[in-house]
């Protein structure tokens, strides 16, 4: 396929550069200055995406998309694929798709979950809404880039489905990070902690696979210093997300909202910018009650 490749970052790069090694013909433009082995560069964000069968945006937020998208539409070719699988807001998502949709285009989104190792590795999970043509045009190129890609339903559902999981897994991070905490206070190893929790109710992917403890479980950003992995500024962006959602819709999520306040706080006036997300655990280890 004839690719544009819009946003060339940290995921964005190693996604362009699998589709080239795949054999498409790929096409990159970035705002900084960036060469990915394979891609050829354009001079705009419209140049890259006109004439393409599709074209892909991985950028930093809604905002940023919708003027991406301003530029992009009109250069595309009537019938081609918008696909973004940068993480936004459900409601960019679906003005983006409407615009798309009017301009005679098929539109997804398709946020991703695996991380930058994901992406170099071709092991992405796509989460994906829109219309089941368009799922069926984009499906040969999430097998490039990933290992599974899910379905959700209808234009901005792939961004519904990544901020909920998401929304799960920063309350469950916290709350195994702090219940270690209180196990530590309570005189329980750590170990016995984890053999425990990991194989009763209290399990999860935190836990389980992700073990905010270092030297417990498998190997997880913890026993690296808590380099990320998941940065927590991540972490709290996809908070954002949930509660500017959960805000829209009238849902109440006070769990999300209470873990969006820890990361913020976190991130913003602790040492939490630039680790991991599960550094929640040293985080807890020093603080007391109140
Ligand atoms: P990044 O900041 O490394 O990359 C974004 C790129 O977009 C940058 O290279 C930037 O120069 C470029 N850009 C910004 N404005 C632009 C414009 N107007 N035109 C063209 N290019 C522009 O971010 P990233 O880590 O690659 O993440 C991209 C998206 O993927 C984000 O939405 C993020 O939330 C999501 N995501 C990231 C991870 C991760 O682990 N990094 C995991 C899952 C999802």
């Amino acid at each position: 396929m004839k690719i544009g490749f819009i946003g060339l970052g940290n995921m964005g790069a190693p996604m362009a550069a699998n589709l080239a090694k795949a054999g498409h013909v790929v096409t990159g433009f970035d705002t900084a200055d960036v060469a990915v082995d394979g891609v050829t560069r354009a001079t705009s964000a419209a140049a890259a995406a006109s004439g393409q069968d599709l074209v892909i945006t991985m950028l930093p937020n809604g905002a940023i998309l919708r003027a991406v998208a301003d530029q992009i539409v009109p250069a595309m070719a009537p019938g081609a694929v918008f696909l973004d699988c940068s993480t936004v807001d459900v409601e960019s998502a679906r003005i983006v798709a409407e615009a798309a949709d009017k301009a005679g285009l098929l539109a997804l989104d398709a946020p991703v979950s695996g991380g930058t190792v994901g992406a170099i590795a071709g092991t992405l999970t796509f989460m994906v809404g829109g219309s089941d043509a368009a799922f069926a045009k984009a499906k040969p190129l999430f097998d490039v880039m990933g290992q599974k890609a899910v379905h959700c339903g209808p234009s901005g559902n792939g961004q519904a489905a990544k901020i909920c999981n998401n929304m799960i897994l920063g309350v469950t991070m916290i709350a195994t990070c702090e219940a270690f905490a209180l196990a530590d206070k309570l005189g329980l190893d750590r170990q016995a902690m984890f053999d425990v929790v990991s194989t009763s109710s209290g399990s999860s992917w935190s836990m389980n696979a992700y073990c905010p403890a270092p030297g417990i479980g498998p190997q997880s950003p913890a026993d690296n210093g808590y380099q990320p992995g998941f940065a927590a500024d991540l972490m709290l962006k996809d908070l954002r997300l949930s509660q500017q959602a959960a805000e829209a819709v009238d849902a109440d999520t006070p769990m999300g909202q209470a873990a969006a306040a820890l990361y913020a706080r976190f991130v913003e006036e602790e040492d939490g910018a630039g680790r991991d997300f599960s550094a929640m655990l040293p985080r807890f280890e020093t603080r007391r009650r109140g």
